[in-house]
């Protein structure tokens, strides 16, 4: 089942309709009492958009980050380009109202605009039988927006960062947590911190390879649904051309059920100047490029595309840059399209807490409702993770 399928079937099973999640949601009662801090571990959305939302309430917070920086899998690049570059996350997958949910202040003009696909005239060649093909048989529909001069970096710096910036203590490994006390204990192998309330937000990936022991160890529950739960492996890489030979798309590899091998035109919605072609790879579909190492692995990309556009690659070639997400030690990996109910329980049991010290919120620690492994899907878990801890607004 893939992601559209997937969502469509929570519609018609009413999974996610707004009625049934406030239900639950007003229910809920704040654990977290007066002059209580919390630690979050992570700052990637989900790390950020759980500070600012508390902090907002305001809440004592400190984000522990391991790496030098924030954004985690919406890392950018401000080089290449005379946009940015999104290494990681670049489509907003819905056209839901979610910035305004994100920022959560009426009185905050948002200045975001977003741009569909042209379905008429836009298309995907389909490197394999050289014919175009439809966007909608890449499985983009109406709702995969892109940002207009605009990314999911260069929103957050704007909206949510500055709230939250003085908070954040970057170059923390988180390497233990121990919640026996009644404060929660968190050793980064530099410092100590203690704190009532933990929210863990970094990727499965790094749970499934035990770089955090627990102490207790998590329930048999988190362990078997950590177990389940995993990051496709993939890379990303934006070449700079002279010109711009291709169309919005090229699908070298792709059966719609998650590993991909894709082209695009990078610099869609964007009022640029530059010719910027984009890769996505991901799953076992990336390993060509994973194996290599530049200057070969850029000579393999441009010969694959010489071989599609008649040798119109290398000479146009000015630039470019990768990012390979396996090989990065706080990500281990992309994202988890897998639509399995496996997954699905799995999602659902990374969202609860443990003894109410332990909150998880991250793309796969989500209630489920509208699907996982997605920026949106991120940040809407932080916001249920904070109305937990300090109740609905
Ligand atoms: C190549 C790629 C393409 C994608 N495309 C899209 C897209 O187009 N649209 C979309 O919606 N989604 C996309 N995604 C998925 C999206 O990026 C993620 O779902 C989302 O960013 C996850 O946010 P998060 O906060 O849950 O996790 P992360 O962003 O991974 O944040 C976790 C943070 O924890 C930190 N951390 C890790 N270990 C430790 C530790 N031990 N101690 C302290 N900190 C630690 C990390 O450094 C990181 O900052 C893509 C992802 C990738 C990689």
């Amino acid at each position: 089942m893939n992601r559209s399928e997937f969502l469509k079937i929570c519609g018609v099973l009413g999974i996610g309709m707004p009625f049934l999640s406030h239900c639950t949601s007003n229910q809920a009662k704040a654990i977290l009492k007066p002059g209580e801090k919390v630690i979050i571990i992570g700052a990637g959305v989900a790390g950020m958009s759980a500070a600012y939302l508390l902090k907002k309430r305001g809440v004592e917070v400190t984000v522990l980050e391991a790496s030098s920086t924030y954004g985690g899998r919406i890392e950018s690049d401000k080089d290449l380009a005379d946009f940015t570059i999104s290494l990681g996350a670049e489509w907003l997958h819905t056209s839901d109202p979610v910035l305004e949910s994100i920022v959560d202040d009426t009185s905050i003009d948002l200045d975001v605009k977003t741009t569909a696909y042209d379905f008429e005239l836009d298309y995907c060649l389909d490197a394999a039988t050289g014919k175009k093909m439809n966007l909608k048989d890449m499985q983009l529909s109406e709702s995969d927006l892109r940002f207009t001069n605009s990314s999911w970096m260069d929103f957050y710096e704007t909206y949510i960062l500055p709230t939250i910036k003085d908070s954040i203590q970057y170059n923390q490994i988180v390497k233990s947590i121990d919640y026996t006390g009644d404060l929660v204990t968190i050793e980064t192998g530099k410092e100590v911190f203690k704190a009532q309330r933990v929210i863990v937000t970094v990727p499965v990936t790094i749970l499934k390879d035990g770089d955090i022991s627990f102490n207790p160890p998590l329930p048999k529950k988190k362990k078997e649904a950590i177990e389940n739960l995993n990051l496709y492996s993939g890379c990303k890489c934006f070449i700079a051309f002279k010109e711009a030979f291709y169309p919005t798309m090229v699908r070298v590899q792709d059966d719609g059920e998650g590993p991909t091998r894709v082209y695009f035109d990078a610099a869609y919605a964007k009022s640029s100047t530059d010719n910027i072609l984009g890769l996505l790879a991901v799953g076992n579909l990336a390993k060509p490029y994973l194996e290599l190492q530049d200057p070969e692995r850029i000579h393999f990309i441009l010969k694959e595309l010489d071989d599609i556009f008649d040798g119109q690659a290398t000479p146009n070639y000015l630039k470019h840059v990768f990012k390979n997400w396996s090989e990065d030690p706080f990500a281990k990996g992309t994202y988890y399209p897998d639509f399995s109910p496996k997954t699905f329980s799995g999602v659902k049991t990374m969202s609860r807490p443990v003894e109410d010290k332990l909150f998880f919120a991250g793309d796969l620690y989500t209630d489920g409702s509208n699907g996982w492994s997605m920026v949106h899907v991120a940040a809407e878990s932080a916001k249920k993770t904070v109305e937990k801890l300090v109740g609905k607004r």
